[in-house]
């Protein structure tokens, strides 16, 4: 095959890209935006926050493109890795007088020129979890600087997981973590063509993958989106100076990783917008079945749909109370978007399980497309597969095959495994959740009510409002 992209393992990731592209004519007010730099029409996935409706409306576009898809569509890891650089780059700037920011922007303004797809490389491999950068037995466990010259520098080491890097014309590399002096080498962001030399790309495996090359299209589920994942490995990758915006800044570091995963926590309403079609589907198979009158079906849809609208009530809510950052970027709300991410840690796996429930076994146990075509036993199955006689056989094991794709196979990868650590694992969002939680003034509030006299409550509390609550108070909003 001369196009890796018509592998039919590949096409289907390629596909749910091209939905970001389509939706962009169909809908524009939803998915695309004036470049502030050409002046002609981009995909919103291109473009950083520069109003609380950019957020939001980041947000309803990724909801739709889950509905669209029933997938990972693959471009809000680059969207938030610009919206984060915006203000990063600025600051930087501010501090140690260097060019990032303008660089950015020319970047910015070549992207949209050309509307393209960039991809946002955040995780290293990271060896030993214990150790920092430096400390590891092998120094490429973190994407580091090998060499620098006059033109710019040579990197070297691998991102992981690394989603719809294939479908991309560009890559952002960006440090994993907080980094320290003796890290310095780590403290690099750059953006680099995917053809660069010296980069290669081990394609990831996904759970049933290779139902999409036995032909047909009920075994695979979802026969048209797919997700994609890859390892890329950097051999002396060459980036130039006016691609690099942190280059040994490591005191940036954290900011950076933080900025990025407020973003892209909230980025996870993704989810909900897949969680509407499992959602149809376990619907649809109760409809099949007979079974849409029983109280405990229609309760277990309540239930998927509370799940549901939870993590796209707390995504959406981290958007609307987003602010402005001094380069003007406007950011999401820390505390919201920490709360949807872990919400999306649990609640699909919760959905997935109720669609199993309403499903019945044979989301597990359905025998093959092949046989279902096959002369004889094809009719066994159209007789015993059977389940309300107005619905075609055919109907309801491809409502059954979603559920599965959904739950168990391809798609599972993203609406599963990436739900609980894509933007970071369960507990990075609680260790935020955390800082955020602001015991003393709640214990000021209890003490108060209580009538506990003590020196630090005489005051009014609300007028010490900071933090968490200064954005939940905020009357301009
Ligand atoms: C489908 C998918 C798509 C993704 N897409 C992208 C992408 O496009 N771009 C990108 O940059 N990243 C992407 N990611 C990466 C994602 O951000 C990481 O998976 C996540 O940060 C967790 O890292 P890890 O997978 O290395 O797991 P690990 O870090 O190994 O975590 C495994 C467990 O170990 C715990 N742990 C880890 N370190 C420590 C420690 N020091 N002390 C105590 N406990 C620890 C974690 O809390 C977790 O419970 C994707 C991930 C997935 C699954
Ligand atoms: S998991 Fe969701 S937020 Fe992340 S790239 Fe895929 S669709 Fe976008």
């Amino acid at each position: 095959m001369e196009e890796s992209v018509d592998h039919p393992m590949i096409r289907p990731s390629i596909n749910a890209v091209a939905k970001t592209y389509e939706l962009a004519i169909s809908h524009p007010e939803l998915a695309a935006v004036t470049s502030p730099f050409t002046g002609e029409r981009i995909s919103r996935f291109l473009h950083v926050s520069m109003s609380r409706d950019d957020l939001v409306l980041q947000n309803k576009m990724q909801r739709r493109l889950g509905q669209l898809t029933g997938t990972c569509f693959q471009r809000c890891v680059g969207m938030d890795a610009f919206n984060s650089l915006y203000s990063v780059t600025y600051e930087i700037d501010e501090k140690y007088a260097t060019g990032y920011h303008q660089r950015l922007k020319d970047f910015l303004h070549l992207m949209h020129s050309q509307n393209v797809v960039v991809g946002g490389a955040m995780t290293d491999v990271k060896g030993d979890r214990s150790l920092a950068p430096h400390q590891q037995a092998d120094p490429d466990m973190f994407l580091h600087i090998v060499d620098r010259t006059e033109e710019g520098v040579y990197v070297s080491g691998a991102k992981a997981h690394q989603t719809g890097c294939i479908n991309s014309h560009w890559l952002l590399v960006m440090p994993t973590m907080r980094l320290t002096e003796q890290d310095k080498d780590y403290a690099i962001v750059g953006a680099v063509p995917v053809d660069a030399e010296g980069l290669a790309y081990i394609y990831g495996r996904q759970s049933c993958d290779t139902r999409s090359m036995e032909g047909g299209d009920m075994d695979v589920g979802n026969a048209k989106f797919g997700g994609q994942e890859a390892m890329v490995v950097f051999d002396r990758v060459f980036i130039p100076h006016r691609y690099i915006f942190m280059d040994g800044e490591y005191d940036f570091a954290s900011l950076l990783v933080e900025r990025f995963t407020t973003y892209h926590r909230r980025s996870y309403v993704c989810k909900s917008g897949v969680g509407d079609v499992l959602i149809g589907a376990a619907a649809a198979i109760a409809e099949y079945n007979g079974i849409t009158k029983a109280s405990h079906i229609k309760d277990k849809l309540v239930e998927m749909t509370h799940l549901n609208e939870t993590v796209y009530g707390t995504g959406i809510a981290a958007s609307y109370q987003g602010y402005a950052t001094s380069s003007g970027a406007y950011i999401s709300d820390e505390m919201l978007a920490n709360v949807c991410k872990h919400h999306v840690t649990r609640f699909p796996f919760e959905i997935s399980r109720l669609a199993q429930d309403l499903a019945g076994g044979l989301v597990a146990t359905l025998p093959s497309e092949k046989d279902y075509h096959h002369p004889e036993i094809g009719a066994l199955l159209e007789k015993y597969l059977k389940g309300k006689a107005d619905v075609p056989t055919a109907d309801r094991m491809r409502i059954l095959r979603l559920i599965e794709n959904m739950t168990l196979g391809r798609n599972a990868v993203g609406y599963l495994t990436e739900s609980l650590h894509g933007a970071g694992s369960p507990q990075a969002q609680r260790i935020l959740i955390a800082r955020g939680m602001q015991l003393a003034y709640k214990k000021r509030l209890a003490r108060v009510l209580a009538g506990i006299e003590t020196e630090e409550n005489k005051e009014e509390v609300m007028e010490e409002l900071s933090g968490y609550f200064a954005r939940v108070f905020n009357e301009e909003v």
